[in-house]
């Protein structure tokens, strides 16, 4: 493992390959989703993916979308969808045109915004939605859903032939359901929760950039982050069965971290706390 591959965290079906490191590098890639949250400083491991969500325009989360599009190209693969806030689309497309400048060659990327609320599809079955984040830029967070087929309650007790007969009959048996998998938040303070398609993700991949007492909850609001100490008392709104944190900041080791969630989270919480993994 390393920058260049990307850490894989896995729980259940639900594999997830990135790194993150507060003012570094944030990227999150869903494989099976063929989608990459933010984009780092552009690293290998995101290469092959062909959407990107693109939570804010920091550094360390966006500045590798110039090379990602160039990597991309050169290796003859389809342009990226690349989706972002609203605020960002005209400064991210004139920076495409001066590296475009730079380079002399022309690249082809489609970069969109979508309101909150409204589906986006990725690569079948899942789509996604976006949500409120709240940053020192205009910032938006990703739900990725994945569009589920069940029988309808009243035809859960029919046996395979009984079911063969409704649909030779032409009735359809089953529904469509969503279900949601994955939300990511990008940098963003605690007020994100208020989402409840977030709250009841399978999986929350959220920043807590602020550990211990060095930093105050204040200092972490100031520069739109979270605080560990905002977090407990929130913890029992989330459904999620896991919650997964990024962005610490690099002062830390990773065994300092899991210190701090044995000896903070709540004792029927721990077994829901994962830390991202990152170089100890
Ligand atoms: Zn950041
Ligand atoms: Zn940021």
């Amino acid at each position: 493992m390393s920058l260049a591959t990307g850490y894989t965290w896995t729980h259940k079906n639900i594999k997830l390959v990135g790194y993150s490191m507060a003012g570094i590098c944030t990227s999150v890639v869903f494989p099976d989703a063929d989608t990459c949250f933010d984009v780092g400083p552009g690293l290998p491991f995101q290469i092959p993916v062909s959407n990107i969500l693109i939570t804010h325009g920091h550094m360390d989360h966006a500045s590798g979308l110039p090379y990602l599009i160039g990597q991309k190209a050169m290796t003859g693969q389809t342009p990226p969808t690349v989706y972002m806030p609203e605020a960002l689309l005209n400064p991210m497309q004139q920076m495409m045109r001066l590296w475009e400048g730079i380079e002399d060659h022309t690249y082809q990327y489609q970069f969109r915004t979508v309101p909150h609320d409204v589906e986006r599809p990725l690569k079948a079955p899942y789509f996604f939605k976006t949500f409120p984040t709240y940053h020192r830029v205009p910032s938006q967070g990703y739900t990725i859903f994945e569009r589920k087929k069940r029988l309808k309650p009243e035809y859960k007790d029919l046996g395979p032939r009984e079911l063969g007969d409704l649909r030779r009959q032409g009735t359809v048996p089953d529904e469509h359901y969503d279900e949601a998998l994955v939300s990511f938040t990008g940098d963003t303070k605690i007020e994100f929760l208020d989402s409840a398609q977030v709250r009841q993700s399978r999986v929350i991949v959220m920043e807590v950039t602020y550990w211990d007492s060095k930093k105050s909850v204040e200092n972490a609001r100031t520069w739109g982050h979270i605080h560990i100490d905002e977090l407990i008392p929130r913890l029992d709104e989330i459904k999620s069965e896991k919650i997964v944190l990024i962005h610490a900041s690099a002062r830390y080791s990773s065994n300092q971290l899991r210190a701090i969630i044995d000896a903070r989270i709540p004792e029927h919480f721990k077994h829901r706390v994962d830390l991202f993994p990152r170089p100890s």
